[in-house]
């Protein structure tokens, strides 16, 4: 099933603008999203209105981000009839989510392009007090790596820092076929939910993420080799914590223990 859309926009590629033009799909995506007509609702990157459509039936109050300064008049065209719906021209990477958050938490949802979700996504988590909840679409892989639990091979950086903050819920997967232009990947939706408490805080969560970079730039080697400049043999007696291990072998919780020894540590 397809859905036309408004015509007469070439897709940019540095933009990442694949219009998703499946009805299946979208009503998918919207029904997974749920809203309700008194969320705060927020869609990253609108496009040419193809969620929108449908987001605005249920939520009238819908704001959107769109840096494509091209689709802002045709937005405007095909949305004059929701005199509540706020279109904020501007980039979603810099958007200060605070500034929007006052009439309650925010569902943010988006099928985001791709060359910025990784960034994006950790933009957002600095307003994690804000936010409910996220809907996004993104590469298949992306959700896979943010999904992936200790001991996969793809647990890492993104799925630590990402579960660090948030329960992270794959929904379903999406061929490329649902796209105009098609995308070379195949993409998968996902909600993201950031915890209400910290399940492992972390003293400080910079020093964490640190741990985790360093941890996983040599992710081959054994943490005693990869952990050098941070970990002596006495800090690993210390957190009792084997240092023949490989990073893809320590939880989220292992390396928040890493990271408050070498907290703790540095204050003495
Ligand atoms: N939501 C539409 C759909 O599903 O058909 C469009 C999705 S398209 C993959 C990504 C959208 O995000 C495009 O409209 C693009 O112009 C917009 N975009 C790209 N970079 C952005 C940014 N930094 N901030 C806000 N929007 C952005």
């Amino acid at each position: 099933m397809s859905r036309k859309g408004p015509p007469q926009h070439q897709a940019r590629k540095r933009f990442g603008q694949n219009f998703l033009h499946d009805a299946g799909v979208i009503d998918r995506i919207v029904g997974s999203i749920a809203p309700r007509p008194d969320d705060n609702l927020v869609e990253i990157g609108p496009g040419m209105g193809a969620l929108s459509e449908p987001l605005l039936t249920l939520n009238p109050r819908l704001q959107m981000i769109e840096l494509d300064r091209d689709l802002i008049p045709g937005l405007r065209a095909q949305f004059f009839n929701y005199p509540e719906l706020t279109i904020h021209e501007g980039d979603a990477l810099r958007f200060d989510y605070r500034s929007i958050a006052a009439d309650g938490p925010l569902r943010i949802v988006g099928n985001l392009p791709y060359n910025i979700s990784t960034p994006l996504i950790f933009h957002l988590l600095d307003f994690r007090d804000v936010i409910k909840d996220m809907h996004f679409m993104l590469q298949k892989e992306v959700v896979e790596r943010m999904a992936a639990a200790p001991g996969d091979s793809n647990w890492g950086r993104l799925a630590i820092m990402t579960q660090y903050y948030c329960q992270v819920i794959p929904l379903f997967t999406v061929g490329s076929g649902a796209f105009r232009p098609a995308p070379k990947v195949e993409s998968a939706v996902v909600r993201l939910v950031p915890h209400a408490e910290l399940p492992c805080p972390a003293r400080d969560p910079d020093l964490l993420a640190q741990v985790v970079r360093t941890a996983f730039s040599a992710r081959r080697k054994t943490l005693r080799k990869g952990l050098f400049s941070l970990m002596q043999d006495e800090d690993w007696q210390q957190v009792g914590l084997d240092p023949g291990l490989r990073p893809q072998n320590l939880s989220l919780a292992d390396f928040v223990t890493l990271a408050n020894h070498l907290y703790l540590s540095n204050q003495e």
